[in-house]
C-alpha cells in the first residue's frame, strides 16, 4: 500500500526529477515508485491510490507487461534515497489520519506543509504566510499542542508530530 507515499513520490526534489528524466524522459515519477515496490521479492500486488483516469492509464502503461527495475534504475533509486535522507523535510503525506483525534483541532498536515517550505527550500516568509493562513482558517496553533500524542499513534509515517509542531511554533509564531 501507498507505493507513492500519498502522492509525495510523484513530486520528488528537483535533483531526483532531473536524474529520472535524463534516464527515462517519458516515465512518470510515480512509475519509479510503483515499479520499485513491484520489483521487490515476494510482492504479488501493489495497491496504488489513483484519483483520475490519467493516473490509471499511466499505471497500466508500465504494469502491463511489467519489467522489474534494472541495475541502472536501481542505482538511480539509491541516489534518490540518499537525496531524500539528506532532506530535512517532515515526511508527511497529508493523509490526515492524525487530525481526527487532536483535542486542539490542530491542522497538522497543513502546518507541516508550511514548515516544509522553510525546511526544504528556505522559503521562510512563504512558510510563515502559509502558516498564518492555516491558523486563520481555524486551526489550533502549533503551540497549542498539549503533547498527548494521539496524532503520533495514528500516523502511518511514524512522524514525531509533537517535535515538528514545536519547530513550526518556534519558527512561525515567535517573530510576528
Ligand atoms: S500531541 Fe498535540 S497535535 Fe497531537 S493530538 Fe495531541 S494536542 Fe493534537
Ligand atoms: S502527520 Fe502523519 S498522519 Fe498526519 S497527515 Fe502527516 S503522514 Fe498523515
Amino acid at each position: 500500500m501507498e507505493p507513492v507515499k500519498g502522492g509525495k513520490l510523484a513530486d520528488p526534489p528537483e535533483q531526483v526529477k532531473a536524474m529520472m528524466k535524463q534516464y527515462a524522459p517519458n516515465a512518470s515519477f510515480a512509475s519509479w515508485a510503483i515499479r520499485f515496490v513491484a520489483s521487490l521479492d515476494g510482492i504479488l500486488t501493489v495497491l496504488s491510490g489513483m484519483s483520475n483516469t490519467a493516473q490509471m492509464r499511466d499505471n497500466l502503461s508500465f504494469m502491463q507487461n511489467f519489467q522489474p527495475l534494472n541495475e541502472e534504475e536501481r542505482a538511480i533509486i539509491r541516489k534518490a534515497q540518499e537525496i531524500y535522507q539528506q532532506s530535512a523535510a517532515v515526511p508527511c503525506t497529508g493523509c490526515g489520519y492524525c487530525k481526527a483525534g487532536c483535542p486542539k483541532g490542530i491542522a497538522i498536515p497543513e502546518i507541516f506543509e508550511a514548515l516544509n517550505l522553510h525546511l526544504v527550500s528556505g522559503q521562510t516568509a512563504q512558510g510563515k504566510a502559509a502558516y498564518d493562513r492555516v491558523i486563520a482558517a481555524g486551526s489550533g496553533a502549533a503551540s497549542a499542542c498539549i503533547g498527548c500524542k494521539k496524532c503520533e499513534g495514528a500516523c502511518p509515517q511514524h512522524i514525531a508530530v509533537t517535535e515538528a509542531l514545536q519547530q513550526a511554533a518556534g519558527l512561525y509564531e515567535s517573530n510576528g
